[in-house]
This record gives structure tokens, sequence and C-alpha cells, in this order.
């Protein structure tokens, strides 16, 4: 496939994600709350984790917010990601997601999924938009549970 093609690709499923998000929404309970904006682009997200207490594991992420369609996109594919995954692979996951945007690395075959937002690599301003929803994971993660989250999380 040409570079050409796979940008297009790239493209493709960005605005697909975009058009039919598949995350939306609020997980149900909320053990986590965290809410993350982008002043450059304007992106507003609000990121909300179901987890199992026992073995640490997210079982459910969701999102609400608006945005470009590659926060949106990013978002929406990074939710479908950490289903299953323990909190500490999910961190692990931001610093490889984070090295991605800086042309580092890329997500092993089982998380080829989260290597379309690659592309964006290529154009320093919209790094923000992609980082957000990463960001704003982060976060929440870091929060202790039951701990009133200070406000938004902003990435500039
Ligand atoms: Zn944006």
């Amino acid at each position: 496939m040409s570079l050409n093609n796979l940008r297009d690709l790239y493209q493709q499923v960005i605005l697909e994600r975009y058009k039919k998000p598949r995350n939306r929404g609020k997980t149900n309970p909320v053990d986590r709350y965290q809410k993350g904006h982008n002043p450059s682009c304007g992106d507003t997200i609000e990121l909300t984790l179901k987890l199992d207490g026992d073995s640490d594991r997210i079982e459910d992420v969701k999102f609400e917010g608006e945005g470009c369609a590659i926060a949106m996109a990013s978002v929406d594919l990074m939710a479908e990601a950490l289903k299953g995954r323990t909190t500490a692979e999910a961190l692990e996951m931001v610093q490889k997601f984070q090295a991605m945007m800086r042309g580092e690395a890329e997500f092993p075959q089982e998380l080829r999924k989260l290597n379309v937002m690659q592309g964006v690599a290529q154009f320093p301003v919209r790094i923000k938009c992609a980082n957000l929803s990463w960001h704003t994971l982060k976060a929440a993660l870091e929060l202790q549970q039951g701990v009133k989250p200070a406000g938004f999380v902003s990435n500039e």
C-alpha cells in the first residue's frame, strides 16, 4: 500500500469514528470521572470509568464531549482499547501513545487499531487533540477513589 493510500485509510477510520462513535455515554457506575480540555483547539471531553476493584481492571470506559474529529476519534478508540486492561497497563498505554505522537513507538498487533492515530504525529498542531483523551485518562487513573476531581485538566 502506498503511503498516500495508507494516509487515506487513517483519515477514513478517524472520520468514521467521529461520525459514529461507539463509546459515547457514561459508565454505570461511575468509579472515576475526569474532564479534560484542549484550549488550543477547543476540544472538551468528560471521561467516565467503571473499575473492578478486586482485579484492578477497567471494565468500561465512556466519554461525552465535543471537539474535532481527531480528538473524538482518539477518545473513542482509546475507550475500546482499555476494556479489560489493568490500570497499570493503561498507564503504560498512555506512555506508549505519547511516544507514538513523537514518532518513537507504535502499538503491538493486539492494539493495532490505536496505530491509526499515528498519522497525526505529522501534524504538530493536532497532536494535542489526539493526546487529550490519554492525558485525561492519566489524571482519572491517578485520582484516589472518592476524591473529588480538581476541575478539569488542561493539556496546555
Ligand atoms: Zn482538536
